[in-house]
């Protein structure tokens, strides 16, 4: 079965609460029916409640941009998976790369998320990819599979199910830079192919694996008809309807 393509929006630290909502309510009418490409956004955690109900009659669905591994208690700042699931989440996004490099998490930490958010019953998009220096040392695909072996550690085949994986070359997110189409197949073939090795081959060919990094409209279509790049997780230009939506359409056409 051919894997549906898969669009995420990440909106970072923008947007008021009337921005949100106002760009949530701009997806709806403009991508909020169709049924060819999933779509979710991820709003600021403070802004779910009030996405949730304006996408709510949608096909659009919610993510929240980040978790703790813990149920409850004195971790003050911290969103727990229930909290998010309560909020109408169905993704958590985790592994992302401003949070391993800005806030410094660490595999580890990111496996502990991963394992708790699976277990709380949300769908988990899990970010990996490489700085540049890692890139231009030739050391990609061996950051990327230890990114992914130590982020998965532990995660039974079923709950695999439930996770997409979104290769991001760091270098390439916010940057304006995106992978070429031909880089991004590479690591992205190679992760599938950890995947087969690791679980079986059609657990390897059901998962999806997003590609993010400066998506934007004139590139999303090369980038989206690779054969092993089933989605998209975008930052800048998910935080215009109509760009996001013409990255939606690109999957579709
Ligand atoms: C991201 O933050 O996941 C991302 C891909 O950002 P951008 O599209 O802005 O590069």
């Amino acid at each position: 079965m051919p894997r549906k393509l898969f669009v995420a929006g990440n909106w970072k630290m923008n947007t008021s609460k009337a921005e949100a909502v106002a760009l949530a309510r701009a997806l709806v009418e403009q991508i909020g029916s169709q049924e060819a490409v999933d779509t979710a956004v991820c709003p600021p955690f403070i802004y779910l409640t009030a996405v949730a109900e304006v996408i709510s009659d949608s096909r659009i669905d919610l993510g929240a941009q980040n978790m703790f591994y813990e149920d409850n208690g004195a971790y003050t700042g911290e969103i727990s998976g229930a909290m998010l699931t309560d909020a109408g989440c169905r993704y958590v996004i985790l592994g992302h790369s401003e949070r391993r490099h800005v806030i410094g998490e660490t595999d580890e930490i990111i496996n502990r998320k991963i394992v708790k958010a699976l277990g709380d019953g949300l769908e988990v998009i899990f970010c990996v990819g490489e700085l540049l220096a890692e890139r231009e040392a030739h050391q990609t695909l061996d950051v990327v599979r230890r990114q992914v072996q130590v982020g998965l550690e532990s995660v039974s085949r079923s709950d695999m199910e439930r996770i997409t994986v979104a290769y991001e070359p760091v270098w390439a997110i916010g940057t304006g830079v995106t992978a070429t189409p031909d880089q991004a197949q590479e690591v992205h073939a190679m992760i599938r192919d950890l995947l087969g090795q690791t679980y079986d081959a059609e657990l390897a060919e059901s998962i999806r694996i997003q590609y993010g990094g400066s998506v934007k409209p004139s590139n999303a279509a090369e980038l989206l008809h690779q054969a092993d790049i089933d989605g998209a997780l975008v930052g800048g230009a998910s935080l215009k309807a109509a760009d996001f939506a013409a990255i939606v359409q690109a999957g579709i056409s």
